[in-house]
């Protein structure tokens, strides 16, 4: 062969070769680290087209890649990388053809910044303000539709995205702490690129991207750091069950079991019972949590290692990267048990501050107790995780109100749950609600009724428990039980909007009634040592009046509630056991004093809350 016959040759070759090697890292996720962990563990998701062709190296670092794990596409790496050296510094990971270097990437362990809840999360002297992103206020339109996101604007369908973003709830900051609350849960804001009803979040197209339509990671951080100057908690919505039928992964599973029912879509049956039953079969408790949720909501299979190392990482980033003062899980036992008591421990040995709680929507106490920690199970069963939402109050809140007092309804509904709460781990560290995203909204499930709406919310937010509005409930938003109607624009979050909630604009005498009834109650509640530290003392209900007390230390609150049609007389005497040799009984709305040495009379359909003096 001559000279350049033989250039061109190995020019072919090369060409050939090059073509078939991996041109560029598509992703590495997590993005980015963070030194000081406890664990020295991390573990990398590489993702570009063949790369599984390359070995990858680390030089010039204490920090060694342990493993590199082949799957069955071969378009991933997963690397386990011992972290030997866990201080802030970046890394060049390089990627190796045969000796040559075809790839490199410099990755971060980025210094972990102090902040205001390291030190304090959730707990129960604290209120959640719950807001859907989509609905609360439209604080940039420029983000209404982006390119490369399917789902455009549509604010005329109620199941469409109506524009609201996280810009629109930095603006408003001011109007969420004066109104008393201190924490906001926010409906998942990460990517969910779904061609329809994406406005609700909950299928993730994409782990660590915040959707376009909502802002930015950055502006989710800068969020959280304007929240915490006004001594605000941001609580981030996790779906650790599923994701969304468009997530990037779709088009390129990593391996043969990523998903449960990979090949076939099969329905969850929905039933929490499965878990427990002893008498149902493997079929259907598996079917519980391997089913998918819906079908737009392919199933992760938290058993394959790598989803659970991936989801377990993608939740401490979030943790660290926005600070997060809480974690919401959404549905908590369709997820895989077994992991999730790896998760929830290892989110607390990480970030041993935090409180965080789960989501399992069923009206059985021992149901939703066996998540919590500290709940003694049946089967020796331990999840980690320290809250759980109270579904089985809120139930029996409604048909306590909307029933007529008898020895097995009526108020005395309340009293009864709450009389089964030595199931729980921790009673006083449940998430309580009158009402949440999922379900009509307090006033029409009290038929629209301002006096049993008040009693409701004068309820959950004194007895025990980290109660939690539903945006909106503030000024007596009604609804049905259609999903994209109870979760209705607010008032004012828009150009033009007719009545504005923020500047006390438009609004009607219910709504302006509700708004100060919620902002009086907030705001003396956060002063309140016996509400947010202290114990509950109830009485069972006596001659149709239930009343209980809050008391820490000096502090004591008595709480009467009369869902009768008529007027009773509390006698203090019956109470004496913990008012003690006290005199003075003072309602905190009216600042009315009242005497303990004689009756006190309670208006038909009122709770009462009186500091006792
Ligand atoms: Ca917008």
């Amino acid at each position: 062969m001559s000279n350049i016959r033989l250039k061109i040759f190995f020019s072919f070759l090369v060409i050939i070769l090059s073509q078939a090697l991996p041109q560029n890292l598509e992703r590495i996720e997590p993005p980015f680290w963070w030194a000081g962990f406890k664990s020295d563990e991390l573990q990398l998701m590489v993702y570009g087209e063949n790369i599984s062709k390359l070995k990858p190296d680390i030089e010039g670092s204490k920090i060694i890649i342990e493993k590199v794990h082949n799957v069955d596409s071969p378009n991933y790496l997963f690397l386990d990388l011992k972290l030997n050296d866990n201080v802030p510094q970046t890394f060049e990971i390089q990627f190796f053809y045969k000796n040559e270097k075809v790839l490199s990437h410099d990755y971060e362990l980025k210094k972990r910044e102090a902040s205001f809840y390291r030190e304090k999360s959730l707990n129960p002297s604290d209120v959640i303000y719950l807001i859907m992103p989509d609905r609360f206020a439209n604080g940039d339109k420029s983000n209404d539709e982006v390119d490369g996101l399917i789902e455009k604007s549509n604010r005329k369908s109620k199941d469409g995205r109506h524009g609201g973003d996280l810009q629109g709830i930095i603006d408003n900051l001011n109007y969420i702490e004066s109104m008393g609350f201190t924490h906001i849960w926010l409906n998942p804001v990460l990517e969910n690129n779904q061609p329809d009803f994406s406005y609700h979040g909950y299928s993730t197209t994409d782990y660590y991207q915040v959707d376009e339509r909502f802002g930015s990671n950055t502006l989710y951080k800068q969020l959280s750091k304007e929240a915490a100057k006004r001594g605000l908690g941001i609580v981030k919505d996790l779906v650790l069950n599923h994701i969304g039928s468009g997530h990037w992964w779709m088009d390129d599973l990593p391996t043969k079991d990523w998903l449960n029912h990979q090949d076939k879509y099969i329905q969850t049956n929905h039933v929490h019972e499965t878990v427990f039953d002893p008498y149902v079969t493997k079929a259907q408790k598996d079917l519980f949590t391997d089913g998918w949720f819906v079908e737009t909501m392919p199933d992760l299979n938290q058993k394959n290692q790598f989803v659970a190392n991936y989801l377990i990482q993608a939740t401490m980033w979030w943790v660290e990267y926005i600070s997060l003062s809480s974690i919401r899980v959404d549905t908590y036992p369709y997820v895989d048990k077994n992991f999730l008591s790896v998760w929830s421990k290892k989110i607390s040995e990480e970030f041993p501050y935090l409180n965080y709680f789960g989501e399992a929507w069923v009206n059985d106490i021992s149901l939703v107790s066996y998540w919590q920690k500290g709940a003694k199970t049946h089967d020796g069963y331990e999840s980690y995780i320290p809250a759980m939402k109270d579904f089985p109050l809120q139930k029996s809140l409604v048909t306590g109100l909307n029933s007529v007092h008898a020895w097995d309804s009526g108020i005395g509904n309340i009293y009864r749950a709450l009389s089964k709460d030595f199931q729980y781990g921790d009673p006083y560290n449940l998430v309580t609600f009158a009402d949440n995203h999922d379900m009509q909204r307090i006033f029409s499930l009290m038929g629209e009724n301002m006096d049993l709406y008040k009693m409701a919310l004068s309820i959950i937010l004194t007895t025990r428990g980290i109660p939690c509005i539903f945006y909106g409930t503030e000024i007596a938003m009604s609804s049905t039980e259609n999903h994209g109607e109870l979760r209705k624009d607010f008032p004012g979050g828009w150009e033009n909007d007719s009545k504005n909630v923020f500047y006390d604009f438009g609004l009607n005498a219910i709504e302006s009634e509700a708004k100060n009834f919620m902002k009086t109650l907030l705001n003396w509640r956060k002063s309140s040592d016996a509400i947010g530290k202290g114990k509950l003392i109830h009485f069972p209900v006596t001659d149709g009046i239930y009343v209980y007390f809050r008391n820490y230390k000096e502090d004591i609150v008595m709480v009467a509630v009369n869902n009768l049609d008529q007027r009773k007389d509390l006698d203090p005497e019956h109470y004496k056991d913990v008012i003690g040799g006290r005199k003075k009984a003072i309602e905190i709305f009216s600042e009315n004093a009242y005497s303990l040495r004689k009756k006190i009379s309670i208006y038909p359909k009122t709770a009462n809350i009186f500091q006792i003096k």
